[in-house]
């Protein structure tokens, strides 16, 4: 039951850790590094993966201490809360939200609700930076409901083949060069 409860604290937790870290590192010294998340060049790959590159070696340095004897052992909980939250991020994030696999999948209502909040963050650039529980403001739901470029269409998979759910190439392609130069006039 301790190992349980470690592992559903450190999960619990992971969700004020990311948000913190998204607010003030990503959004601070490492936008140089996020920045490629938000104005997408269209590469394969963006700076801003190296984030969860590093975020999971701090699992990985959890794990090892837990080795190193009796008296930090149940800190593996720890590492198994960490983990799974990074498993479970990094399936919302880039493969649910931004497409990043050519996969269908389930249009589940709490994932659909994690996709419209992060479409708030990415058009705004600020709240909501949470990502399994955000938290929105009905005024925010609302500016972003009100319209304009799909600030998500343009980092999908299918938004840069064009040939997916964002519609047909020319006009994701048009509305991506817009949005990417609001992002710019944003960041
Ligand atoms: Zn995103
Ligand atoms: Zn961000």
């Amino acid at each position: 039951m301790t190992s349980l409860a470690l592992a559903a604290g450190a999960f619990v937790a992971m969700e004020a850790v990311r948000s913190l870290a998204h607010r003030f590192l990503m959004h601070g010294v490492g936008m140089v590094w996020h920045r490629s998340h938000h104005v997408p060049t269209g590469d394969r790959f963006e700076r801003n993966d190296l984030f969860p590159l590093c975020f999971s070696a701090v699992g990985v340095a959890v794990f090892a201490i837990a080795t190193t004897g009796p008296a930090v052992a149940p800190l593996f909980w720890v590492g198994v809360g960490i983990t799974a939250y990074g498993a479970l991020y990094l399936f919302v994030h880039e493969v649910y939200i931004h497409e990043r696999l050519p996969v269908r999948l389930p249009r589940l209502a709490y994932l659909a609700w994690l996709r419209e909040a992060h479409r708030v963050h990415h058009r705004f650039g600020g709240e909501p930076y949470g990502m399994l529980l955000p938290l929105v403001s009905r005024e925010l739901r609302s500016r972003a409901a009100a319209g304009g470029v799909d600030p998500l269409a343009r980092t999908s998979r299918a938004g840069r083949s064009g040939g997916g759910a964002g519609g047909g190439g020319g006009d994701v392609r048009a509305a991506r060069r817009r949005s990417t130069r609001d992002a710019r006039m944003r960041l």
